[in-house]
């Protein structure tokens, strides 16, 4: 392990890139305390992790309630006696064309990509400050930097959240470390809550060269493995061959 072990709170560790971040995170030695709906997948993960002789526990986490998302801050510093950092990735992409007045998925987009990060926010960053310390990674999408069609609340939410972190990063400086994460198409189940026939049928195409979820958890790895002086805000991870 080259770094100093950290306690690392990751949101959305049920699947994809937040599955593979506590993989990864938990081999470099680092306690992981992982939050998502599925409580069946993160008990798994757990025992998984715990079996190969890393650190994990886990706590039912819906990242849209903001008292669920302090408690679960609170649970990661009673069960580890601090929170070094917070991953705010739990995200949705129910994507369709705005005339498709899909209002109810606008709203869980919003909820949940971009009310659930400021909820991490709120949740960690007291305790952070009482610390003398912190770093938040935010998972954005390189949809945080152009918009295309069906993708416009979902883009939305990810410009914002790129918006919310540099603002934190310009409040937070000297103690508070700001990562913004940004992967291209990712393997993973993101794609699944489609329920729009044409948008789903566009995404076939555009997912079909991904990234495995290890190589954003690589990323991810890469800003927490700083030095304290060091503040790595955003990367942007694509596939090779990926011209978006
Ligand atoms: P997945 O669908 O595989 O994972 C999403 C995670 O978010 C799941 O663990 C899910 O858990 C969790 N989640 C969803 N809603 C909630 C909620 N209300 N409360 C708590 N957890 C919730 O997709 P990815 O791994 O791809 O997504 C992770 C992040 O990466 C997202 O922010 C996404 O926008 C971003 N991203 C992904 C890209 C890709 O191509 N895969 C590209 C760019 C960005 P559960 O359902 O169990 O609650």
């Amino acid at each position: 392990m080259k770094d100093t072990p950290k306690v690392v709170a990751v949101t959305g560790a049920s699947s994809g890139i937040g599955e593979a971040t506590a993989r990864r995170l938990a081999a470099e030695g680092h306690r992981v305390f992982l939050g998502a709906r599925r409580t069946d997948r993160l008990a798994a993960l757990t025992r998984e992790i715990t079996a190969a002789g890393g650190a994990a526990a886990y706590r039912r986490l819906d990242v849209t309630d903001a008292a669920d998302v302090r408690d679960f801050v609170s649970a990661a510093r009673d069960r580890y006696g601090r929170v070094d950092a917070v991953v705010n990735n739990a995200g949705v992409m129910p994507l369709s064309p705005l005339d498709a007045l899909k209002t109810a998925e606008w709203d869980r987009m919003i909820d949940v990509n971009v009310r659930g990060v400021l909820h991490g926010i709120a949740a960690a960053l007291p305790l952070m400050r009482a610390q003398g310390g912190g770093h938040f990674v935010n998972i954005a999408s390189v949809g945080a930097y152009e918009v295309s069609p069906t993708a416009a609340v979902y883009c939305a939410t990810k410009y914002a959240v790129r918006a919310l972190s540099e603002g934190l990063r310009q409040e937070s400086a000297g103690d508070i470390r700001v990562t913004v994460v940004s992967p291209g198409v990712t393997e993973s189940e993101l794609a699944d809550g489609i329920a729009d026939p044409a948008a789903r049928e566009a995404m076939k195409s555009y997912r079909a060269v991904a990234l495995p979820a290890s190589a954003v958890a690589d990323a991810i790895a890469y800003a927490l493995s700083q030095p304290p002086e060091v503040d790595v805000n955003e990367i942007v991870v694509r596939p090779a061959a990926s011209a978006q």
